[in-house]
């Protein structure tokens, strides 16, 4: 055969293999924040999750986008989007797994936490599909306070069947939800909104108004219902959006156009136009950011998150090629400098899936007011931290699988288009860290809660000291400072992922964290590990062969 024939030296791919029991920081992470029940579960997921059947339905939905249908042959406005095959599969999946609201369907000790594995489970295999998952189950909190109001509808969202069909939520088995906040003239500060809300009779919660406007970005149109925010008299205010009227007609809802976006390529993001739409009052009017904040937070966490997963699967890819390409005569995985690399990766991904797991357990302790303020400083710390790592960490894994990393037909490349994302939206990085912020100067106890966080594991190393020393030391003025707040929030999510790392797990990981992330100042790039042996006990952690 002619040598341009032979394709020699290329790894197979990586499939059919237990993505949760090959990951040995997700188990250590699950039974530190006392979810340990929930492996057996997560054991028969990951293997689910794990096979090339998988991987292959997360490409085909990628690869074959949504695409909008305005008008029926006749002229009739539709509305509607079609999907390939391979996305209602998914999410067909992933609803009956429970990953769009398990927790409140069955609320019991550690099943956020639980939740949060699983979900980051599937952030390996696709993401577009976690956007109306993350939607709903941030939506069923903010709509729990109006419990009698949705009764239908929480019994739907709570549902494990996944009902695509645009009929009456009556006769629907399942439902799904997304929210409509940004406008074009700004998302981050909403308080711009102009889109408007008038009664339709009386006023009030639970009451029926009529909003005209627009939003700029709505993803997820195909849901069965949307937290909108609009203007009412008293001021910005949260309304339930149906896209089927009670009455079983249609709801003004006006799709205009379909974002070509960058990444997420599987998910419909659209923009809308409402005129005259029925929307019902969701909480008093003019509180409408704290009723969809409720929800915010909860889609934050899976922010950090789903960029976790995203950077694990990532590494497993880097790792993976690594273990079976050479160049100049021996394995990349044996080639001292590209050890380094792969090492400082896996360490940066076991770091954050600690982080975000850590936090999912303070969604399980809302009963703790020491937890709930924990949650409230370290959501946006998470937030952003794991995801303004995340792209860096899918660039350097996409570059150990050099030239092949870059092609759209490899693993990496969906993946590092995704990465970016959960930065940007739900509330980008500078917001969050102004967040942060905002948290420690006005919200009782979230110094408190980090201090005690912290204190867990002091004594255990004095380079951990001496950072958590300085950095409560600046908490307490740092409230006006907006300039740096981003150093400000890296520094405690650096001190909360090594306190995390110290109190279970690998030793050796934790003092790794320590050296290359609290001693020596912010890493520049990765493969600046110090040498040492733990180099070999981190690419097992991340990929258990
Ligand atoms: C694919 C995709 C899907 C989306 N889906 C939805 C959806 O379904 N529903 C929805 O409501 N929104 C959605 N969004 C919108 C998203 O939440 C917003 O884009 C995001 O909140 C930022 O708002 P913006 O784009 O208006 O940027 P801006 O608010 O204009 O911000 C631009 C930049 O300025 C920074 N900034 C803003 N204020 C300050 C300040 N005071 N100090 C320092 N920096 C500041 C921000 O951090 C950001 O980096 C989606 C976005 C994308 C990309």
């Amino acid at each position: 055969m002619k040598a341009s024939l032979e394709s020699a030296n290329h790894p197979d791919d990586l499939v059919d293999y237990n993505l949760f029991t090959s990951n040995a920081a997700l188990v250590d992470a699950l039974e530190r924040e006392g979810a340990s029940a929930a492996h057996g579960r997560l054991t028969e997921l990951g293997a689910r999750l794990g096979t090339r059947e998988m991987f292959a339905l997360g490409d085909a939905a990628n690869r074959n986008p949504p695409a909008l249908k305005l008008f029926d042959r006749f002229g009739n406005r539709l509305d509607e989007v079609e999907f390939h095959p391979a996305w209602h599969e998914l999410m067909r999946r992933l609803v009956a797994e429970g990953l769009h609201t398990s927790p409140w369907a069955e609320p019991r000790d550690g099943a956020h936490v639980e939740r949060a594995a699983a979900y980051m489970l599937w952030g390996e295999i696709e993401n577009g599909t976690q956007c109306p998952a993350t939607m709903t189950y941030g939506a069923v909190p903010a709509l729990a306070r109006q419990r009698d109001d949705f009764a239908p509808w929480m019994r739907r969202l709570l549902s494990r069947h996944y009902d695509p069909r645009l009929v009456p939520i009556g006769q629907k088995h399942g439902a799904l939800m997304g929210m409509g906040m940004t406008e074009k003239q700004g998302g981050s500060d909403v308080r711009a909104n102009i889109t408007r809300a008038e009664p339709a009779g009386a006023a009030g919660p639970g009451h029926e108004y009529r909003i005209t406007g627009h939003k700029w970005f709505f993803s997820a149109p195909m849901c069965d219902a949307f937290l909108v925010l609009a203007q009412a008299a008293a001021g910005l205010s949260c309304f339930f959006v149906p896209r089927i009227l009670p009455d079983g007609s249609r709801n003004a809802l006006y799709l205009q156009r379909l974002k070509d976006k960058v990444g997420n390529r599987s998910n419909a993001s659209s923009e809308v136009e409402f005129e005259n739409t029925y929307g019902v009052l969701v909480g008093e009017e003019g509180r409408g950011i704290p009723t969809i904040l409720e929800m915010g937070v909860y889609t934050r966490l899976d922010c950090a998150i789903g960029a976790a997963g995203i950077m694990r699967q990532c590494v497993a890819q880097a790792v993976h090629h690594a273990r079976h390409r050479s160049a100049f005569g021996r394995l990349l995985v044996d080639q001292p400098l590209m050890r380094n690399v792969l090492a400082d990766l896996a360490l940066e991904c076991e770091a954050a899936i600690a982080l975000a797991i850590r936090l999912a357990r303070a969604f399980d302790a809302q009963q703790d007011e020491l937890e709930a303020a924990l949650r409230r400083v370290l959501t946006p710390v998470a937030k952003y931290w794991i995801c303004k790592r995340a792209p860096a960490v899918g660039a350097e894994a996409m570059e150990v699988l050099g030239g092949n990393g870059y092609v759209e037909e490899g693993p990496i490349a969906r993946r590092f288009r995704e990465l970016p994302l959960n930065g940007i939206w739900e509330g980008s990085g500078n917001i969050m860290c102004l967040d942060v912020l905002r948290a420690l100067a006005r919200e009782a106890r979230t110094g408190e809660a980090l201090a005690a966080l912290f204190q867990r594991r002091r004594g255990a190393d004095a380079r951990f000291d001496q950072y958590v020393d300085r950095l409560l030391a600046d908490l307490r003025d740092a409230a006006g400072d907006e300039a740096s707040a981003r150093i400000l929030t890296e520094r405690i999510a650096l001190a909360a992922q090594a306190s995390i790392l110290l109190e279970g797990g690998s030793e050796s990981v934790a003092q790794a964290f320590i050296s290359s992330r609290l001693a020596s100042g912010a890493p520049a790039a990765f493969g600046v590990l110090p040498r040492s042996p733990v180099h070999d006990g981190l690419l097992e952690r991340v990929l258990r062969r």
